[in-house]
This record gives C-alpha cells, sequence and structure tokens, in this order.
C-alpha cells in the first residue's frame, strides 16, 4: 500500500531523515519507535504532505504522491492523528468531527459511528473540545481523522501524557476498529513497549535512519531493542 523509498526530510539545511525505507502492507499495523528526536514526527509529516520531501520517494496505492499536497493525499485515503491531537479547542467536540469530514462524503451516519466508538464524545458531544480531558482529546483527535474515512491512518505518539491504562483503552479500540476492516496503521511512538504490543511489526528509528526492524515480538525480545528502549 505504501512504499517509501530512501526519504529524506531536512529543516533548512539540517537533514534529519537521511534516506528512510519502508514498506507498509494493506492491513498491517506498523510502529516505528525511538527515542525523542529521531525524526519519527517528521516522518508522518513527511507523509502526510505537511513537511516536504528533500529526496527520495513515496508510492502510495501504485501512485506516487511524493510532490502531493497534504489535501489530496487526505482524499486519497490518508490522515494524520497530529502529535499533541490539535484539537478545535473552542469548537464543539460534533463541529471537531465534522471538520474531520471536509474531505469526505461522511456524515450524521459517521459521527453516531464514532460515539460507538469512543461513547464519551457522544455524551460531551456539545462542549468545547478544550474543556475534555488529555485522553478525551486524543480520542477525539482519532475520530476526527476517522472522519475523512481514510485506509491508512497516521498516528503520532498517541499514548503521550497519558495514564497507562487510558492507552490501553486507546489502543484496544483502534484495534476493534482495524479488526473491521480496510484500515492500516502506521503508529510513531516513544512508549516502546505499548506500541510493540499494539503493533505486528516494528521499526526502530534512531537519528533519522532505521536501527533495528522486525516483527514486534521479535523486537520485544531484542537485547538493544530491550537495554535502549525498555529499560532492561
Ligand atoms: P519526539 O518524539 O521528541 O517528537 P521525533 O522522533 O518525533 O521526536 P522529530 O520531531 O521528527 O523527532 O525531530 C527530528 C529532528 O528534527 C530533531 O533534531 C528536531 O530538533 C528537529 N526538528 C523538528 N522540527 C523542527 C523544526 N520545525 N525546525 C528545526 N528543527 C526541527
Amino acid at each position: 500500500m505504501l512504499e517509501v523509498t530512501d526519504l529524506r526530510a531536512a529543516y533548512g539545511r539540517i537533514e534529519v531523515l537521511h534516506g528512510v525505507s519502508l514498506t507498509l502492507a494493506q492491513g498491517e499495523i506498523v510502529a516505528i519507535v525511538g527515542a525523542n528526536g529521531a525524526g519519527k514526527t517528521t516522518l508522518l509529516k513527511t507523509l502526510a504532505g505537511v513537511h516536504p520531501a528533500a529526496g527520495g520517494r513515496l508510492r502510495y496505492d501504485g501512485k506516487d504522491i511524493t510532490l502531493a499536497r497534504p489535501h489530496a493525499r487526505v482524499a486519497a485515503g490518508i490522515s494524520l492523528v497530529p502529535e499533541g491531537r490539535q484539537v478545535f479547542g473552542p469548537l464543539s467536540v460534533r463541529d471537531n468531527l465534522r471538520l474531520g469530514a471536509y474531505r469526505s462524503d461522511a456524515g450524521d451516519g459517521d459521527i453516531t459511528e464514532m460515539e460507538e466508538l469512543f461513547p464519551i464524545l457522544g455524551e460531551r458531544r456539545d462542549q468545547p473540545a478544550a474543556s475534555l480531558s488529555g485522553g478525551q482529546q486524543q480520542m477525539l483527535a482519532i475520530a476526527r481523522a476517522l472522519m475523512a474515512r481514510p485506509r491508512l491512518l497516521l498516528l503520532d505518539e498517541p499514548s503521550m501524557g497519558l495514564a497507562p491504562m487510558i492507552v490501553e483503552q486507546i489502543f484496544a479500540t483502534l484495534r476493534a476498529r482495524h479488526g473491521a476492516g480496510n484500515l492500516t496503521i502506521l503508529v510513531v511512538e516513544q512508549n516502546v513497549s505499548a506500541a510493540l504490543k499494539f503493533a505486528q511489526r516494528g521499526i526502530v528509528l534512531e537519528t533519522g535512519d532505521i536501527a533495528v526492524e522486525g516483527p514486534s515480538a521479535a523486537l520485544l525480545a531484542d537485547g538493544r531493542v530491550q537495554r535502549a528502549y525498555l529499560g532492561h
């Protein structure tokens, strides 16, 4: 579904992705893990088109999207849940969901579906998004992205700042949604343990390069990953 070849990205003259190559098969859940500053957010932004590629190629569904504008990628089925949720604070929960459907045909039926997926969003539908807790805002950010009816969902650190129980709940809901079919998920996380338990496959990014990759179970058992990221 997605083929990333030798992707480079830079801020000014400083290159932060040094030629990343990876592929995603349709229906996979893949985690990109790594320390602070490894380039995970930059990678997702480049895939979503909100940061330009400085080199390399992106193919999605057999088409070259390296130069495609972000809105065209959304229309093609790529949705980003940005780091720090970025909900529209003064707007109601419902209006945040409606904005997620800006590029799709999603309507009230989709909103109902989101409220079934995350019941708290139904209970709080008329409240301003800013009044939600961090975990609830994360749920709203995910639901807003799903309103675009994506086939590829990009999640940037959904666990950030949340209690372990909420993180578990969010990943369980995403797994259920994935199980319902037709969704491929790429998640970037500093929470290596939670991410690898959620994903089928993991990729460790270190200062702009892929250091290790493999099935999640193998990475969780890998001494290098355990020492560097799991505190063993
Ligand atoms: P974190 O987990 O802390 O978000 P990350 O792995 O997502 O880290 P990035 O945010 O992609 O990493 O950052 C990669 C590198 O690019 C870092 O060295 C960072 O300082 C730098 N960087 C990120 N955004 C900018 C920017 N807007 N301008 C300049 N440098 C940036």
